[in-house]
């Protein structure tokens, strides 16, 4: 592709040893089409590709960059961490460190494993989930993404929504029996999962607020009627906050949501900003359950590179640099440019929805108000795609698919929200024009 010659050059080498020519499917820019722009550097909240062009990152990796691109604690942190060497299998002092950090700020989790990505900490609370209570099923909401577990693959959103994947290849039926999948902030269907199978569910999982379908926050009342309904029966109640931990506020979803209105989940998951661009994850919880795991417990769980020191290096130093002030510049700014782009487009006349949780956000490609997987599929991907390149074009980086939260940094200043403002005239005229 002309503009982008030199990504095309990677993408074509790529394409030849990699599947797809990527590593995680949503970065093909499949759906929206042209060339993936093969990133080499970035600073603050701006990223430079190998053609040499700079871009506003409104992807910030998918999360973990909350502080901006390079930033100079996060890189102090890693290059000491590095001096001292990469990795010894044994504990470390870093990785107790960030434990007590997460512990700190979030308080139903009383104890907390290190994992190495979102995916191995939500298979791993599952299982641990079945190990406690000795029950097998699992209810999940469609749309709602939780890494590429086999069995929490059925009706995913992310990279399943983009590609609008029913579920995916390769996932037994054994697997997928133990599975229910329920509209999201449906709890009435909740109810009715318990009342079909009383005494067999081991777990709700759920996004403490639905990010991988586009942003759909749980109505009022859900998250706290989903413990009531899961503890009435024994089961556990299990929020995935890779997304939204230490992003929706300085305690995540949780803090914006059960600390305000009396609620607990039993497990936790966490990921993306506890490494601050490393590979880690996380899941922790009800101490006495976390007591089920080896080597107390009868749960296996483990991994060579979990509580690795460089990656908790990183993860630490990005926590300790998330102040109020920062929650406070993170908040204002997703608040500014998720309204500067609604307003862009309905001046262009193509419908939209803005949606919000806490400083996470995406927009819509439709009129209507989102609260679940259907819905959010009434939107035009064809508009979006159309938004997408005009905004690419014009130095602002979007994820490249419709069906993903927007991600604001802290390094997110004035001449970053200009670019983006001069941007959204001519994206909003290109969506309107499909
Ligand atoms: N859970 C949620 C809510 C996520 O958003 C993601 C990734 N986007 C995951 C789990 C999986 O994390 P990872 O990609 O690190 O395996």
């Amino acid at each position: 592709m002309a503009d982008a010659p030199a990504s095309q050059a990677l993408f074509d080498r790529a394409l030849a040893v990699i599947p797809g020519g990527v590593n995680s499917p949503v970065r093909a820019f499949r759906s929206v089409g042209g060339t993936p722009r093969f990133m080499v550097s970035g600073t603050g909240p701006r990223i430079t590709d190998a053609d040499g062009r700079e871009y506003v990152d409104l992807v910030g990796s998918w999360g973990p960059m909350i502080l901006g691109h390079a930033h100079p604690d996060v890189r102090a942190a890693v290059d000491t961490a590095v001096s001292r060497g990469l990795s010894f299998g044994t504990p470390g002092e870093g990785e107790v460190a960030l434990a007590e950090e997460i512990v700190r700020r979030v308080d139903p989790v009383e104890r907390v494993r290190l994992v190495s990505s979102g995916t191995e900490a939500t298979m791993s609370a599952m299982r641990l989930a079945r190990g406690f209570t000795g029950r097998s099923k699992v209810v999940k909401f469609a749309g709602c993404y939780h890494g590429h577990v086999d069995a929490l693959l059925a009706s995913a959103g992310s990279g399943i929504a983009t590609f609008a994947l029913p579920d995916s290849a390769g996932v037994t039926a054994a697997t997928t029996a133990e599975v229910i999948v329920l509209p999201y902030n449906d709890l009435d269907a909740v109810r009715a999962a318990f009342a079909a199978h009383p005494g067999e569910i081991a777990a709700v999982i759920t996004e403490a607020a639905a990010a991988n379908m586009g942003v759909v926050p749980p109505l009022p009342g859900f998250n706290a009627g989903l413990a009531e309904i899961t503890h009435a029966d024994g089961a556990l109640l299990i929020t995935d906050e890779v997304m939204t931990g230490f992003r929706a506020s300085r305690a995540g979803m949780w803090g914006l949501d059960g600390a305000q209105e009396g609620w607990r989940p039993d497990l936790m998951t966490f990921g993306k900003v506890i490494g601050g661009g490393l590979p880690v994850g996380a899941f922790g919880g009800r101490a006495d359950i976390m007591a089920h795991l080896a080597p107390e417990g009868p749960v296996y769980q483990a991994g060579t590179l979990s509580g690795n020191p460089i990656a908790t290096a990183a993860g630490l130093a990005t926590l300790r640099g998330c102040t109020d002030e920062i929650y406070a510049h993170l908040d204002a700014t997703a608040r500014t440019v998720g309204e500067l782009v609604a307003a862009a487009l309905t001046q262009a006349g193509v419908p939209n929805r803005l949606q919000r949780a806490g400083t996470l956000f995406s927009v819509f490609f439709t009129d209507a108000a989102v609260t679940d997987y259907d819905l959010a599929r009434t939107q035009s991907t064809a508009a979006f795609a159309a938004f997408f390149h005009s905004m690419l074009r014009d130095g602002v980086y979007l994820p490249p698919s419709a069906f993903e939260a927007w991600f604001v940094s802290a390094a997110h200043d004035d001449a970053a929200l200009e670019r983006i403002e001069a941007a959204l005239p001519a994206a909003a005229r290109a969506a309107a024009a499909v």
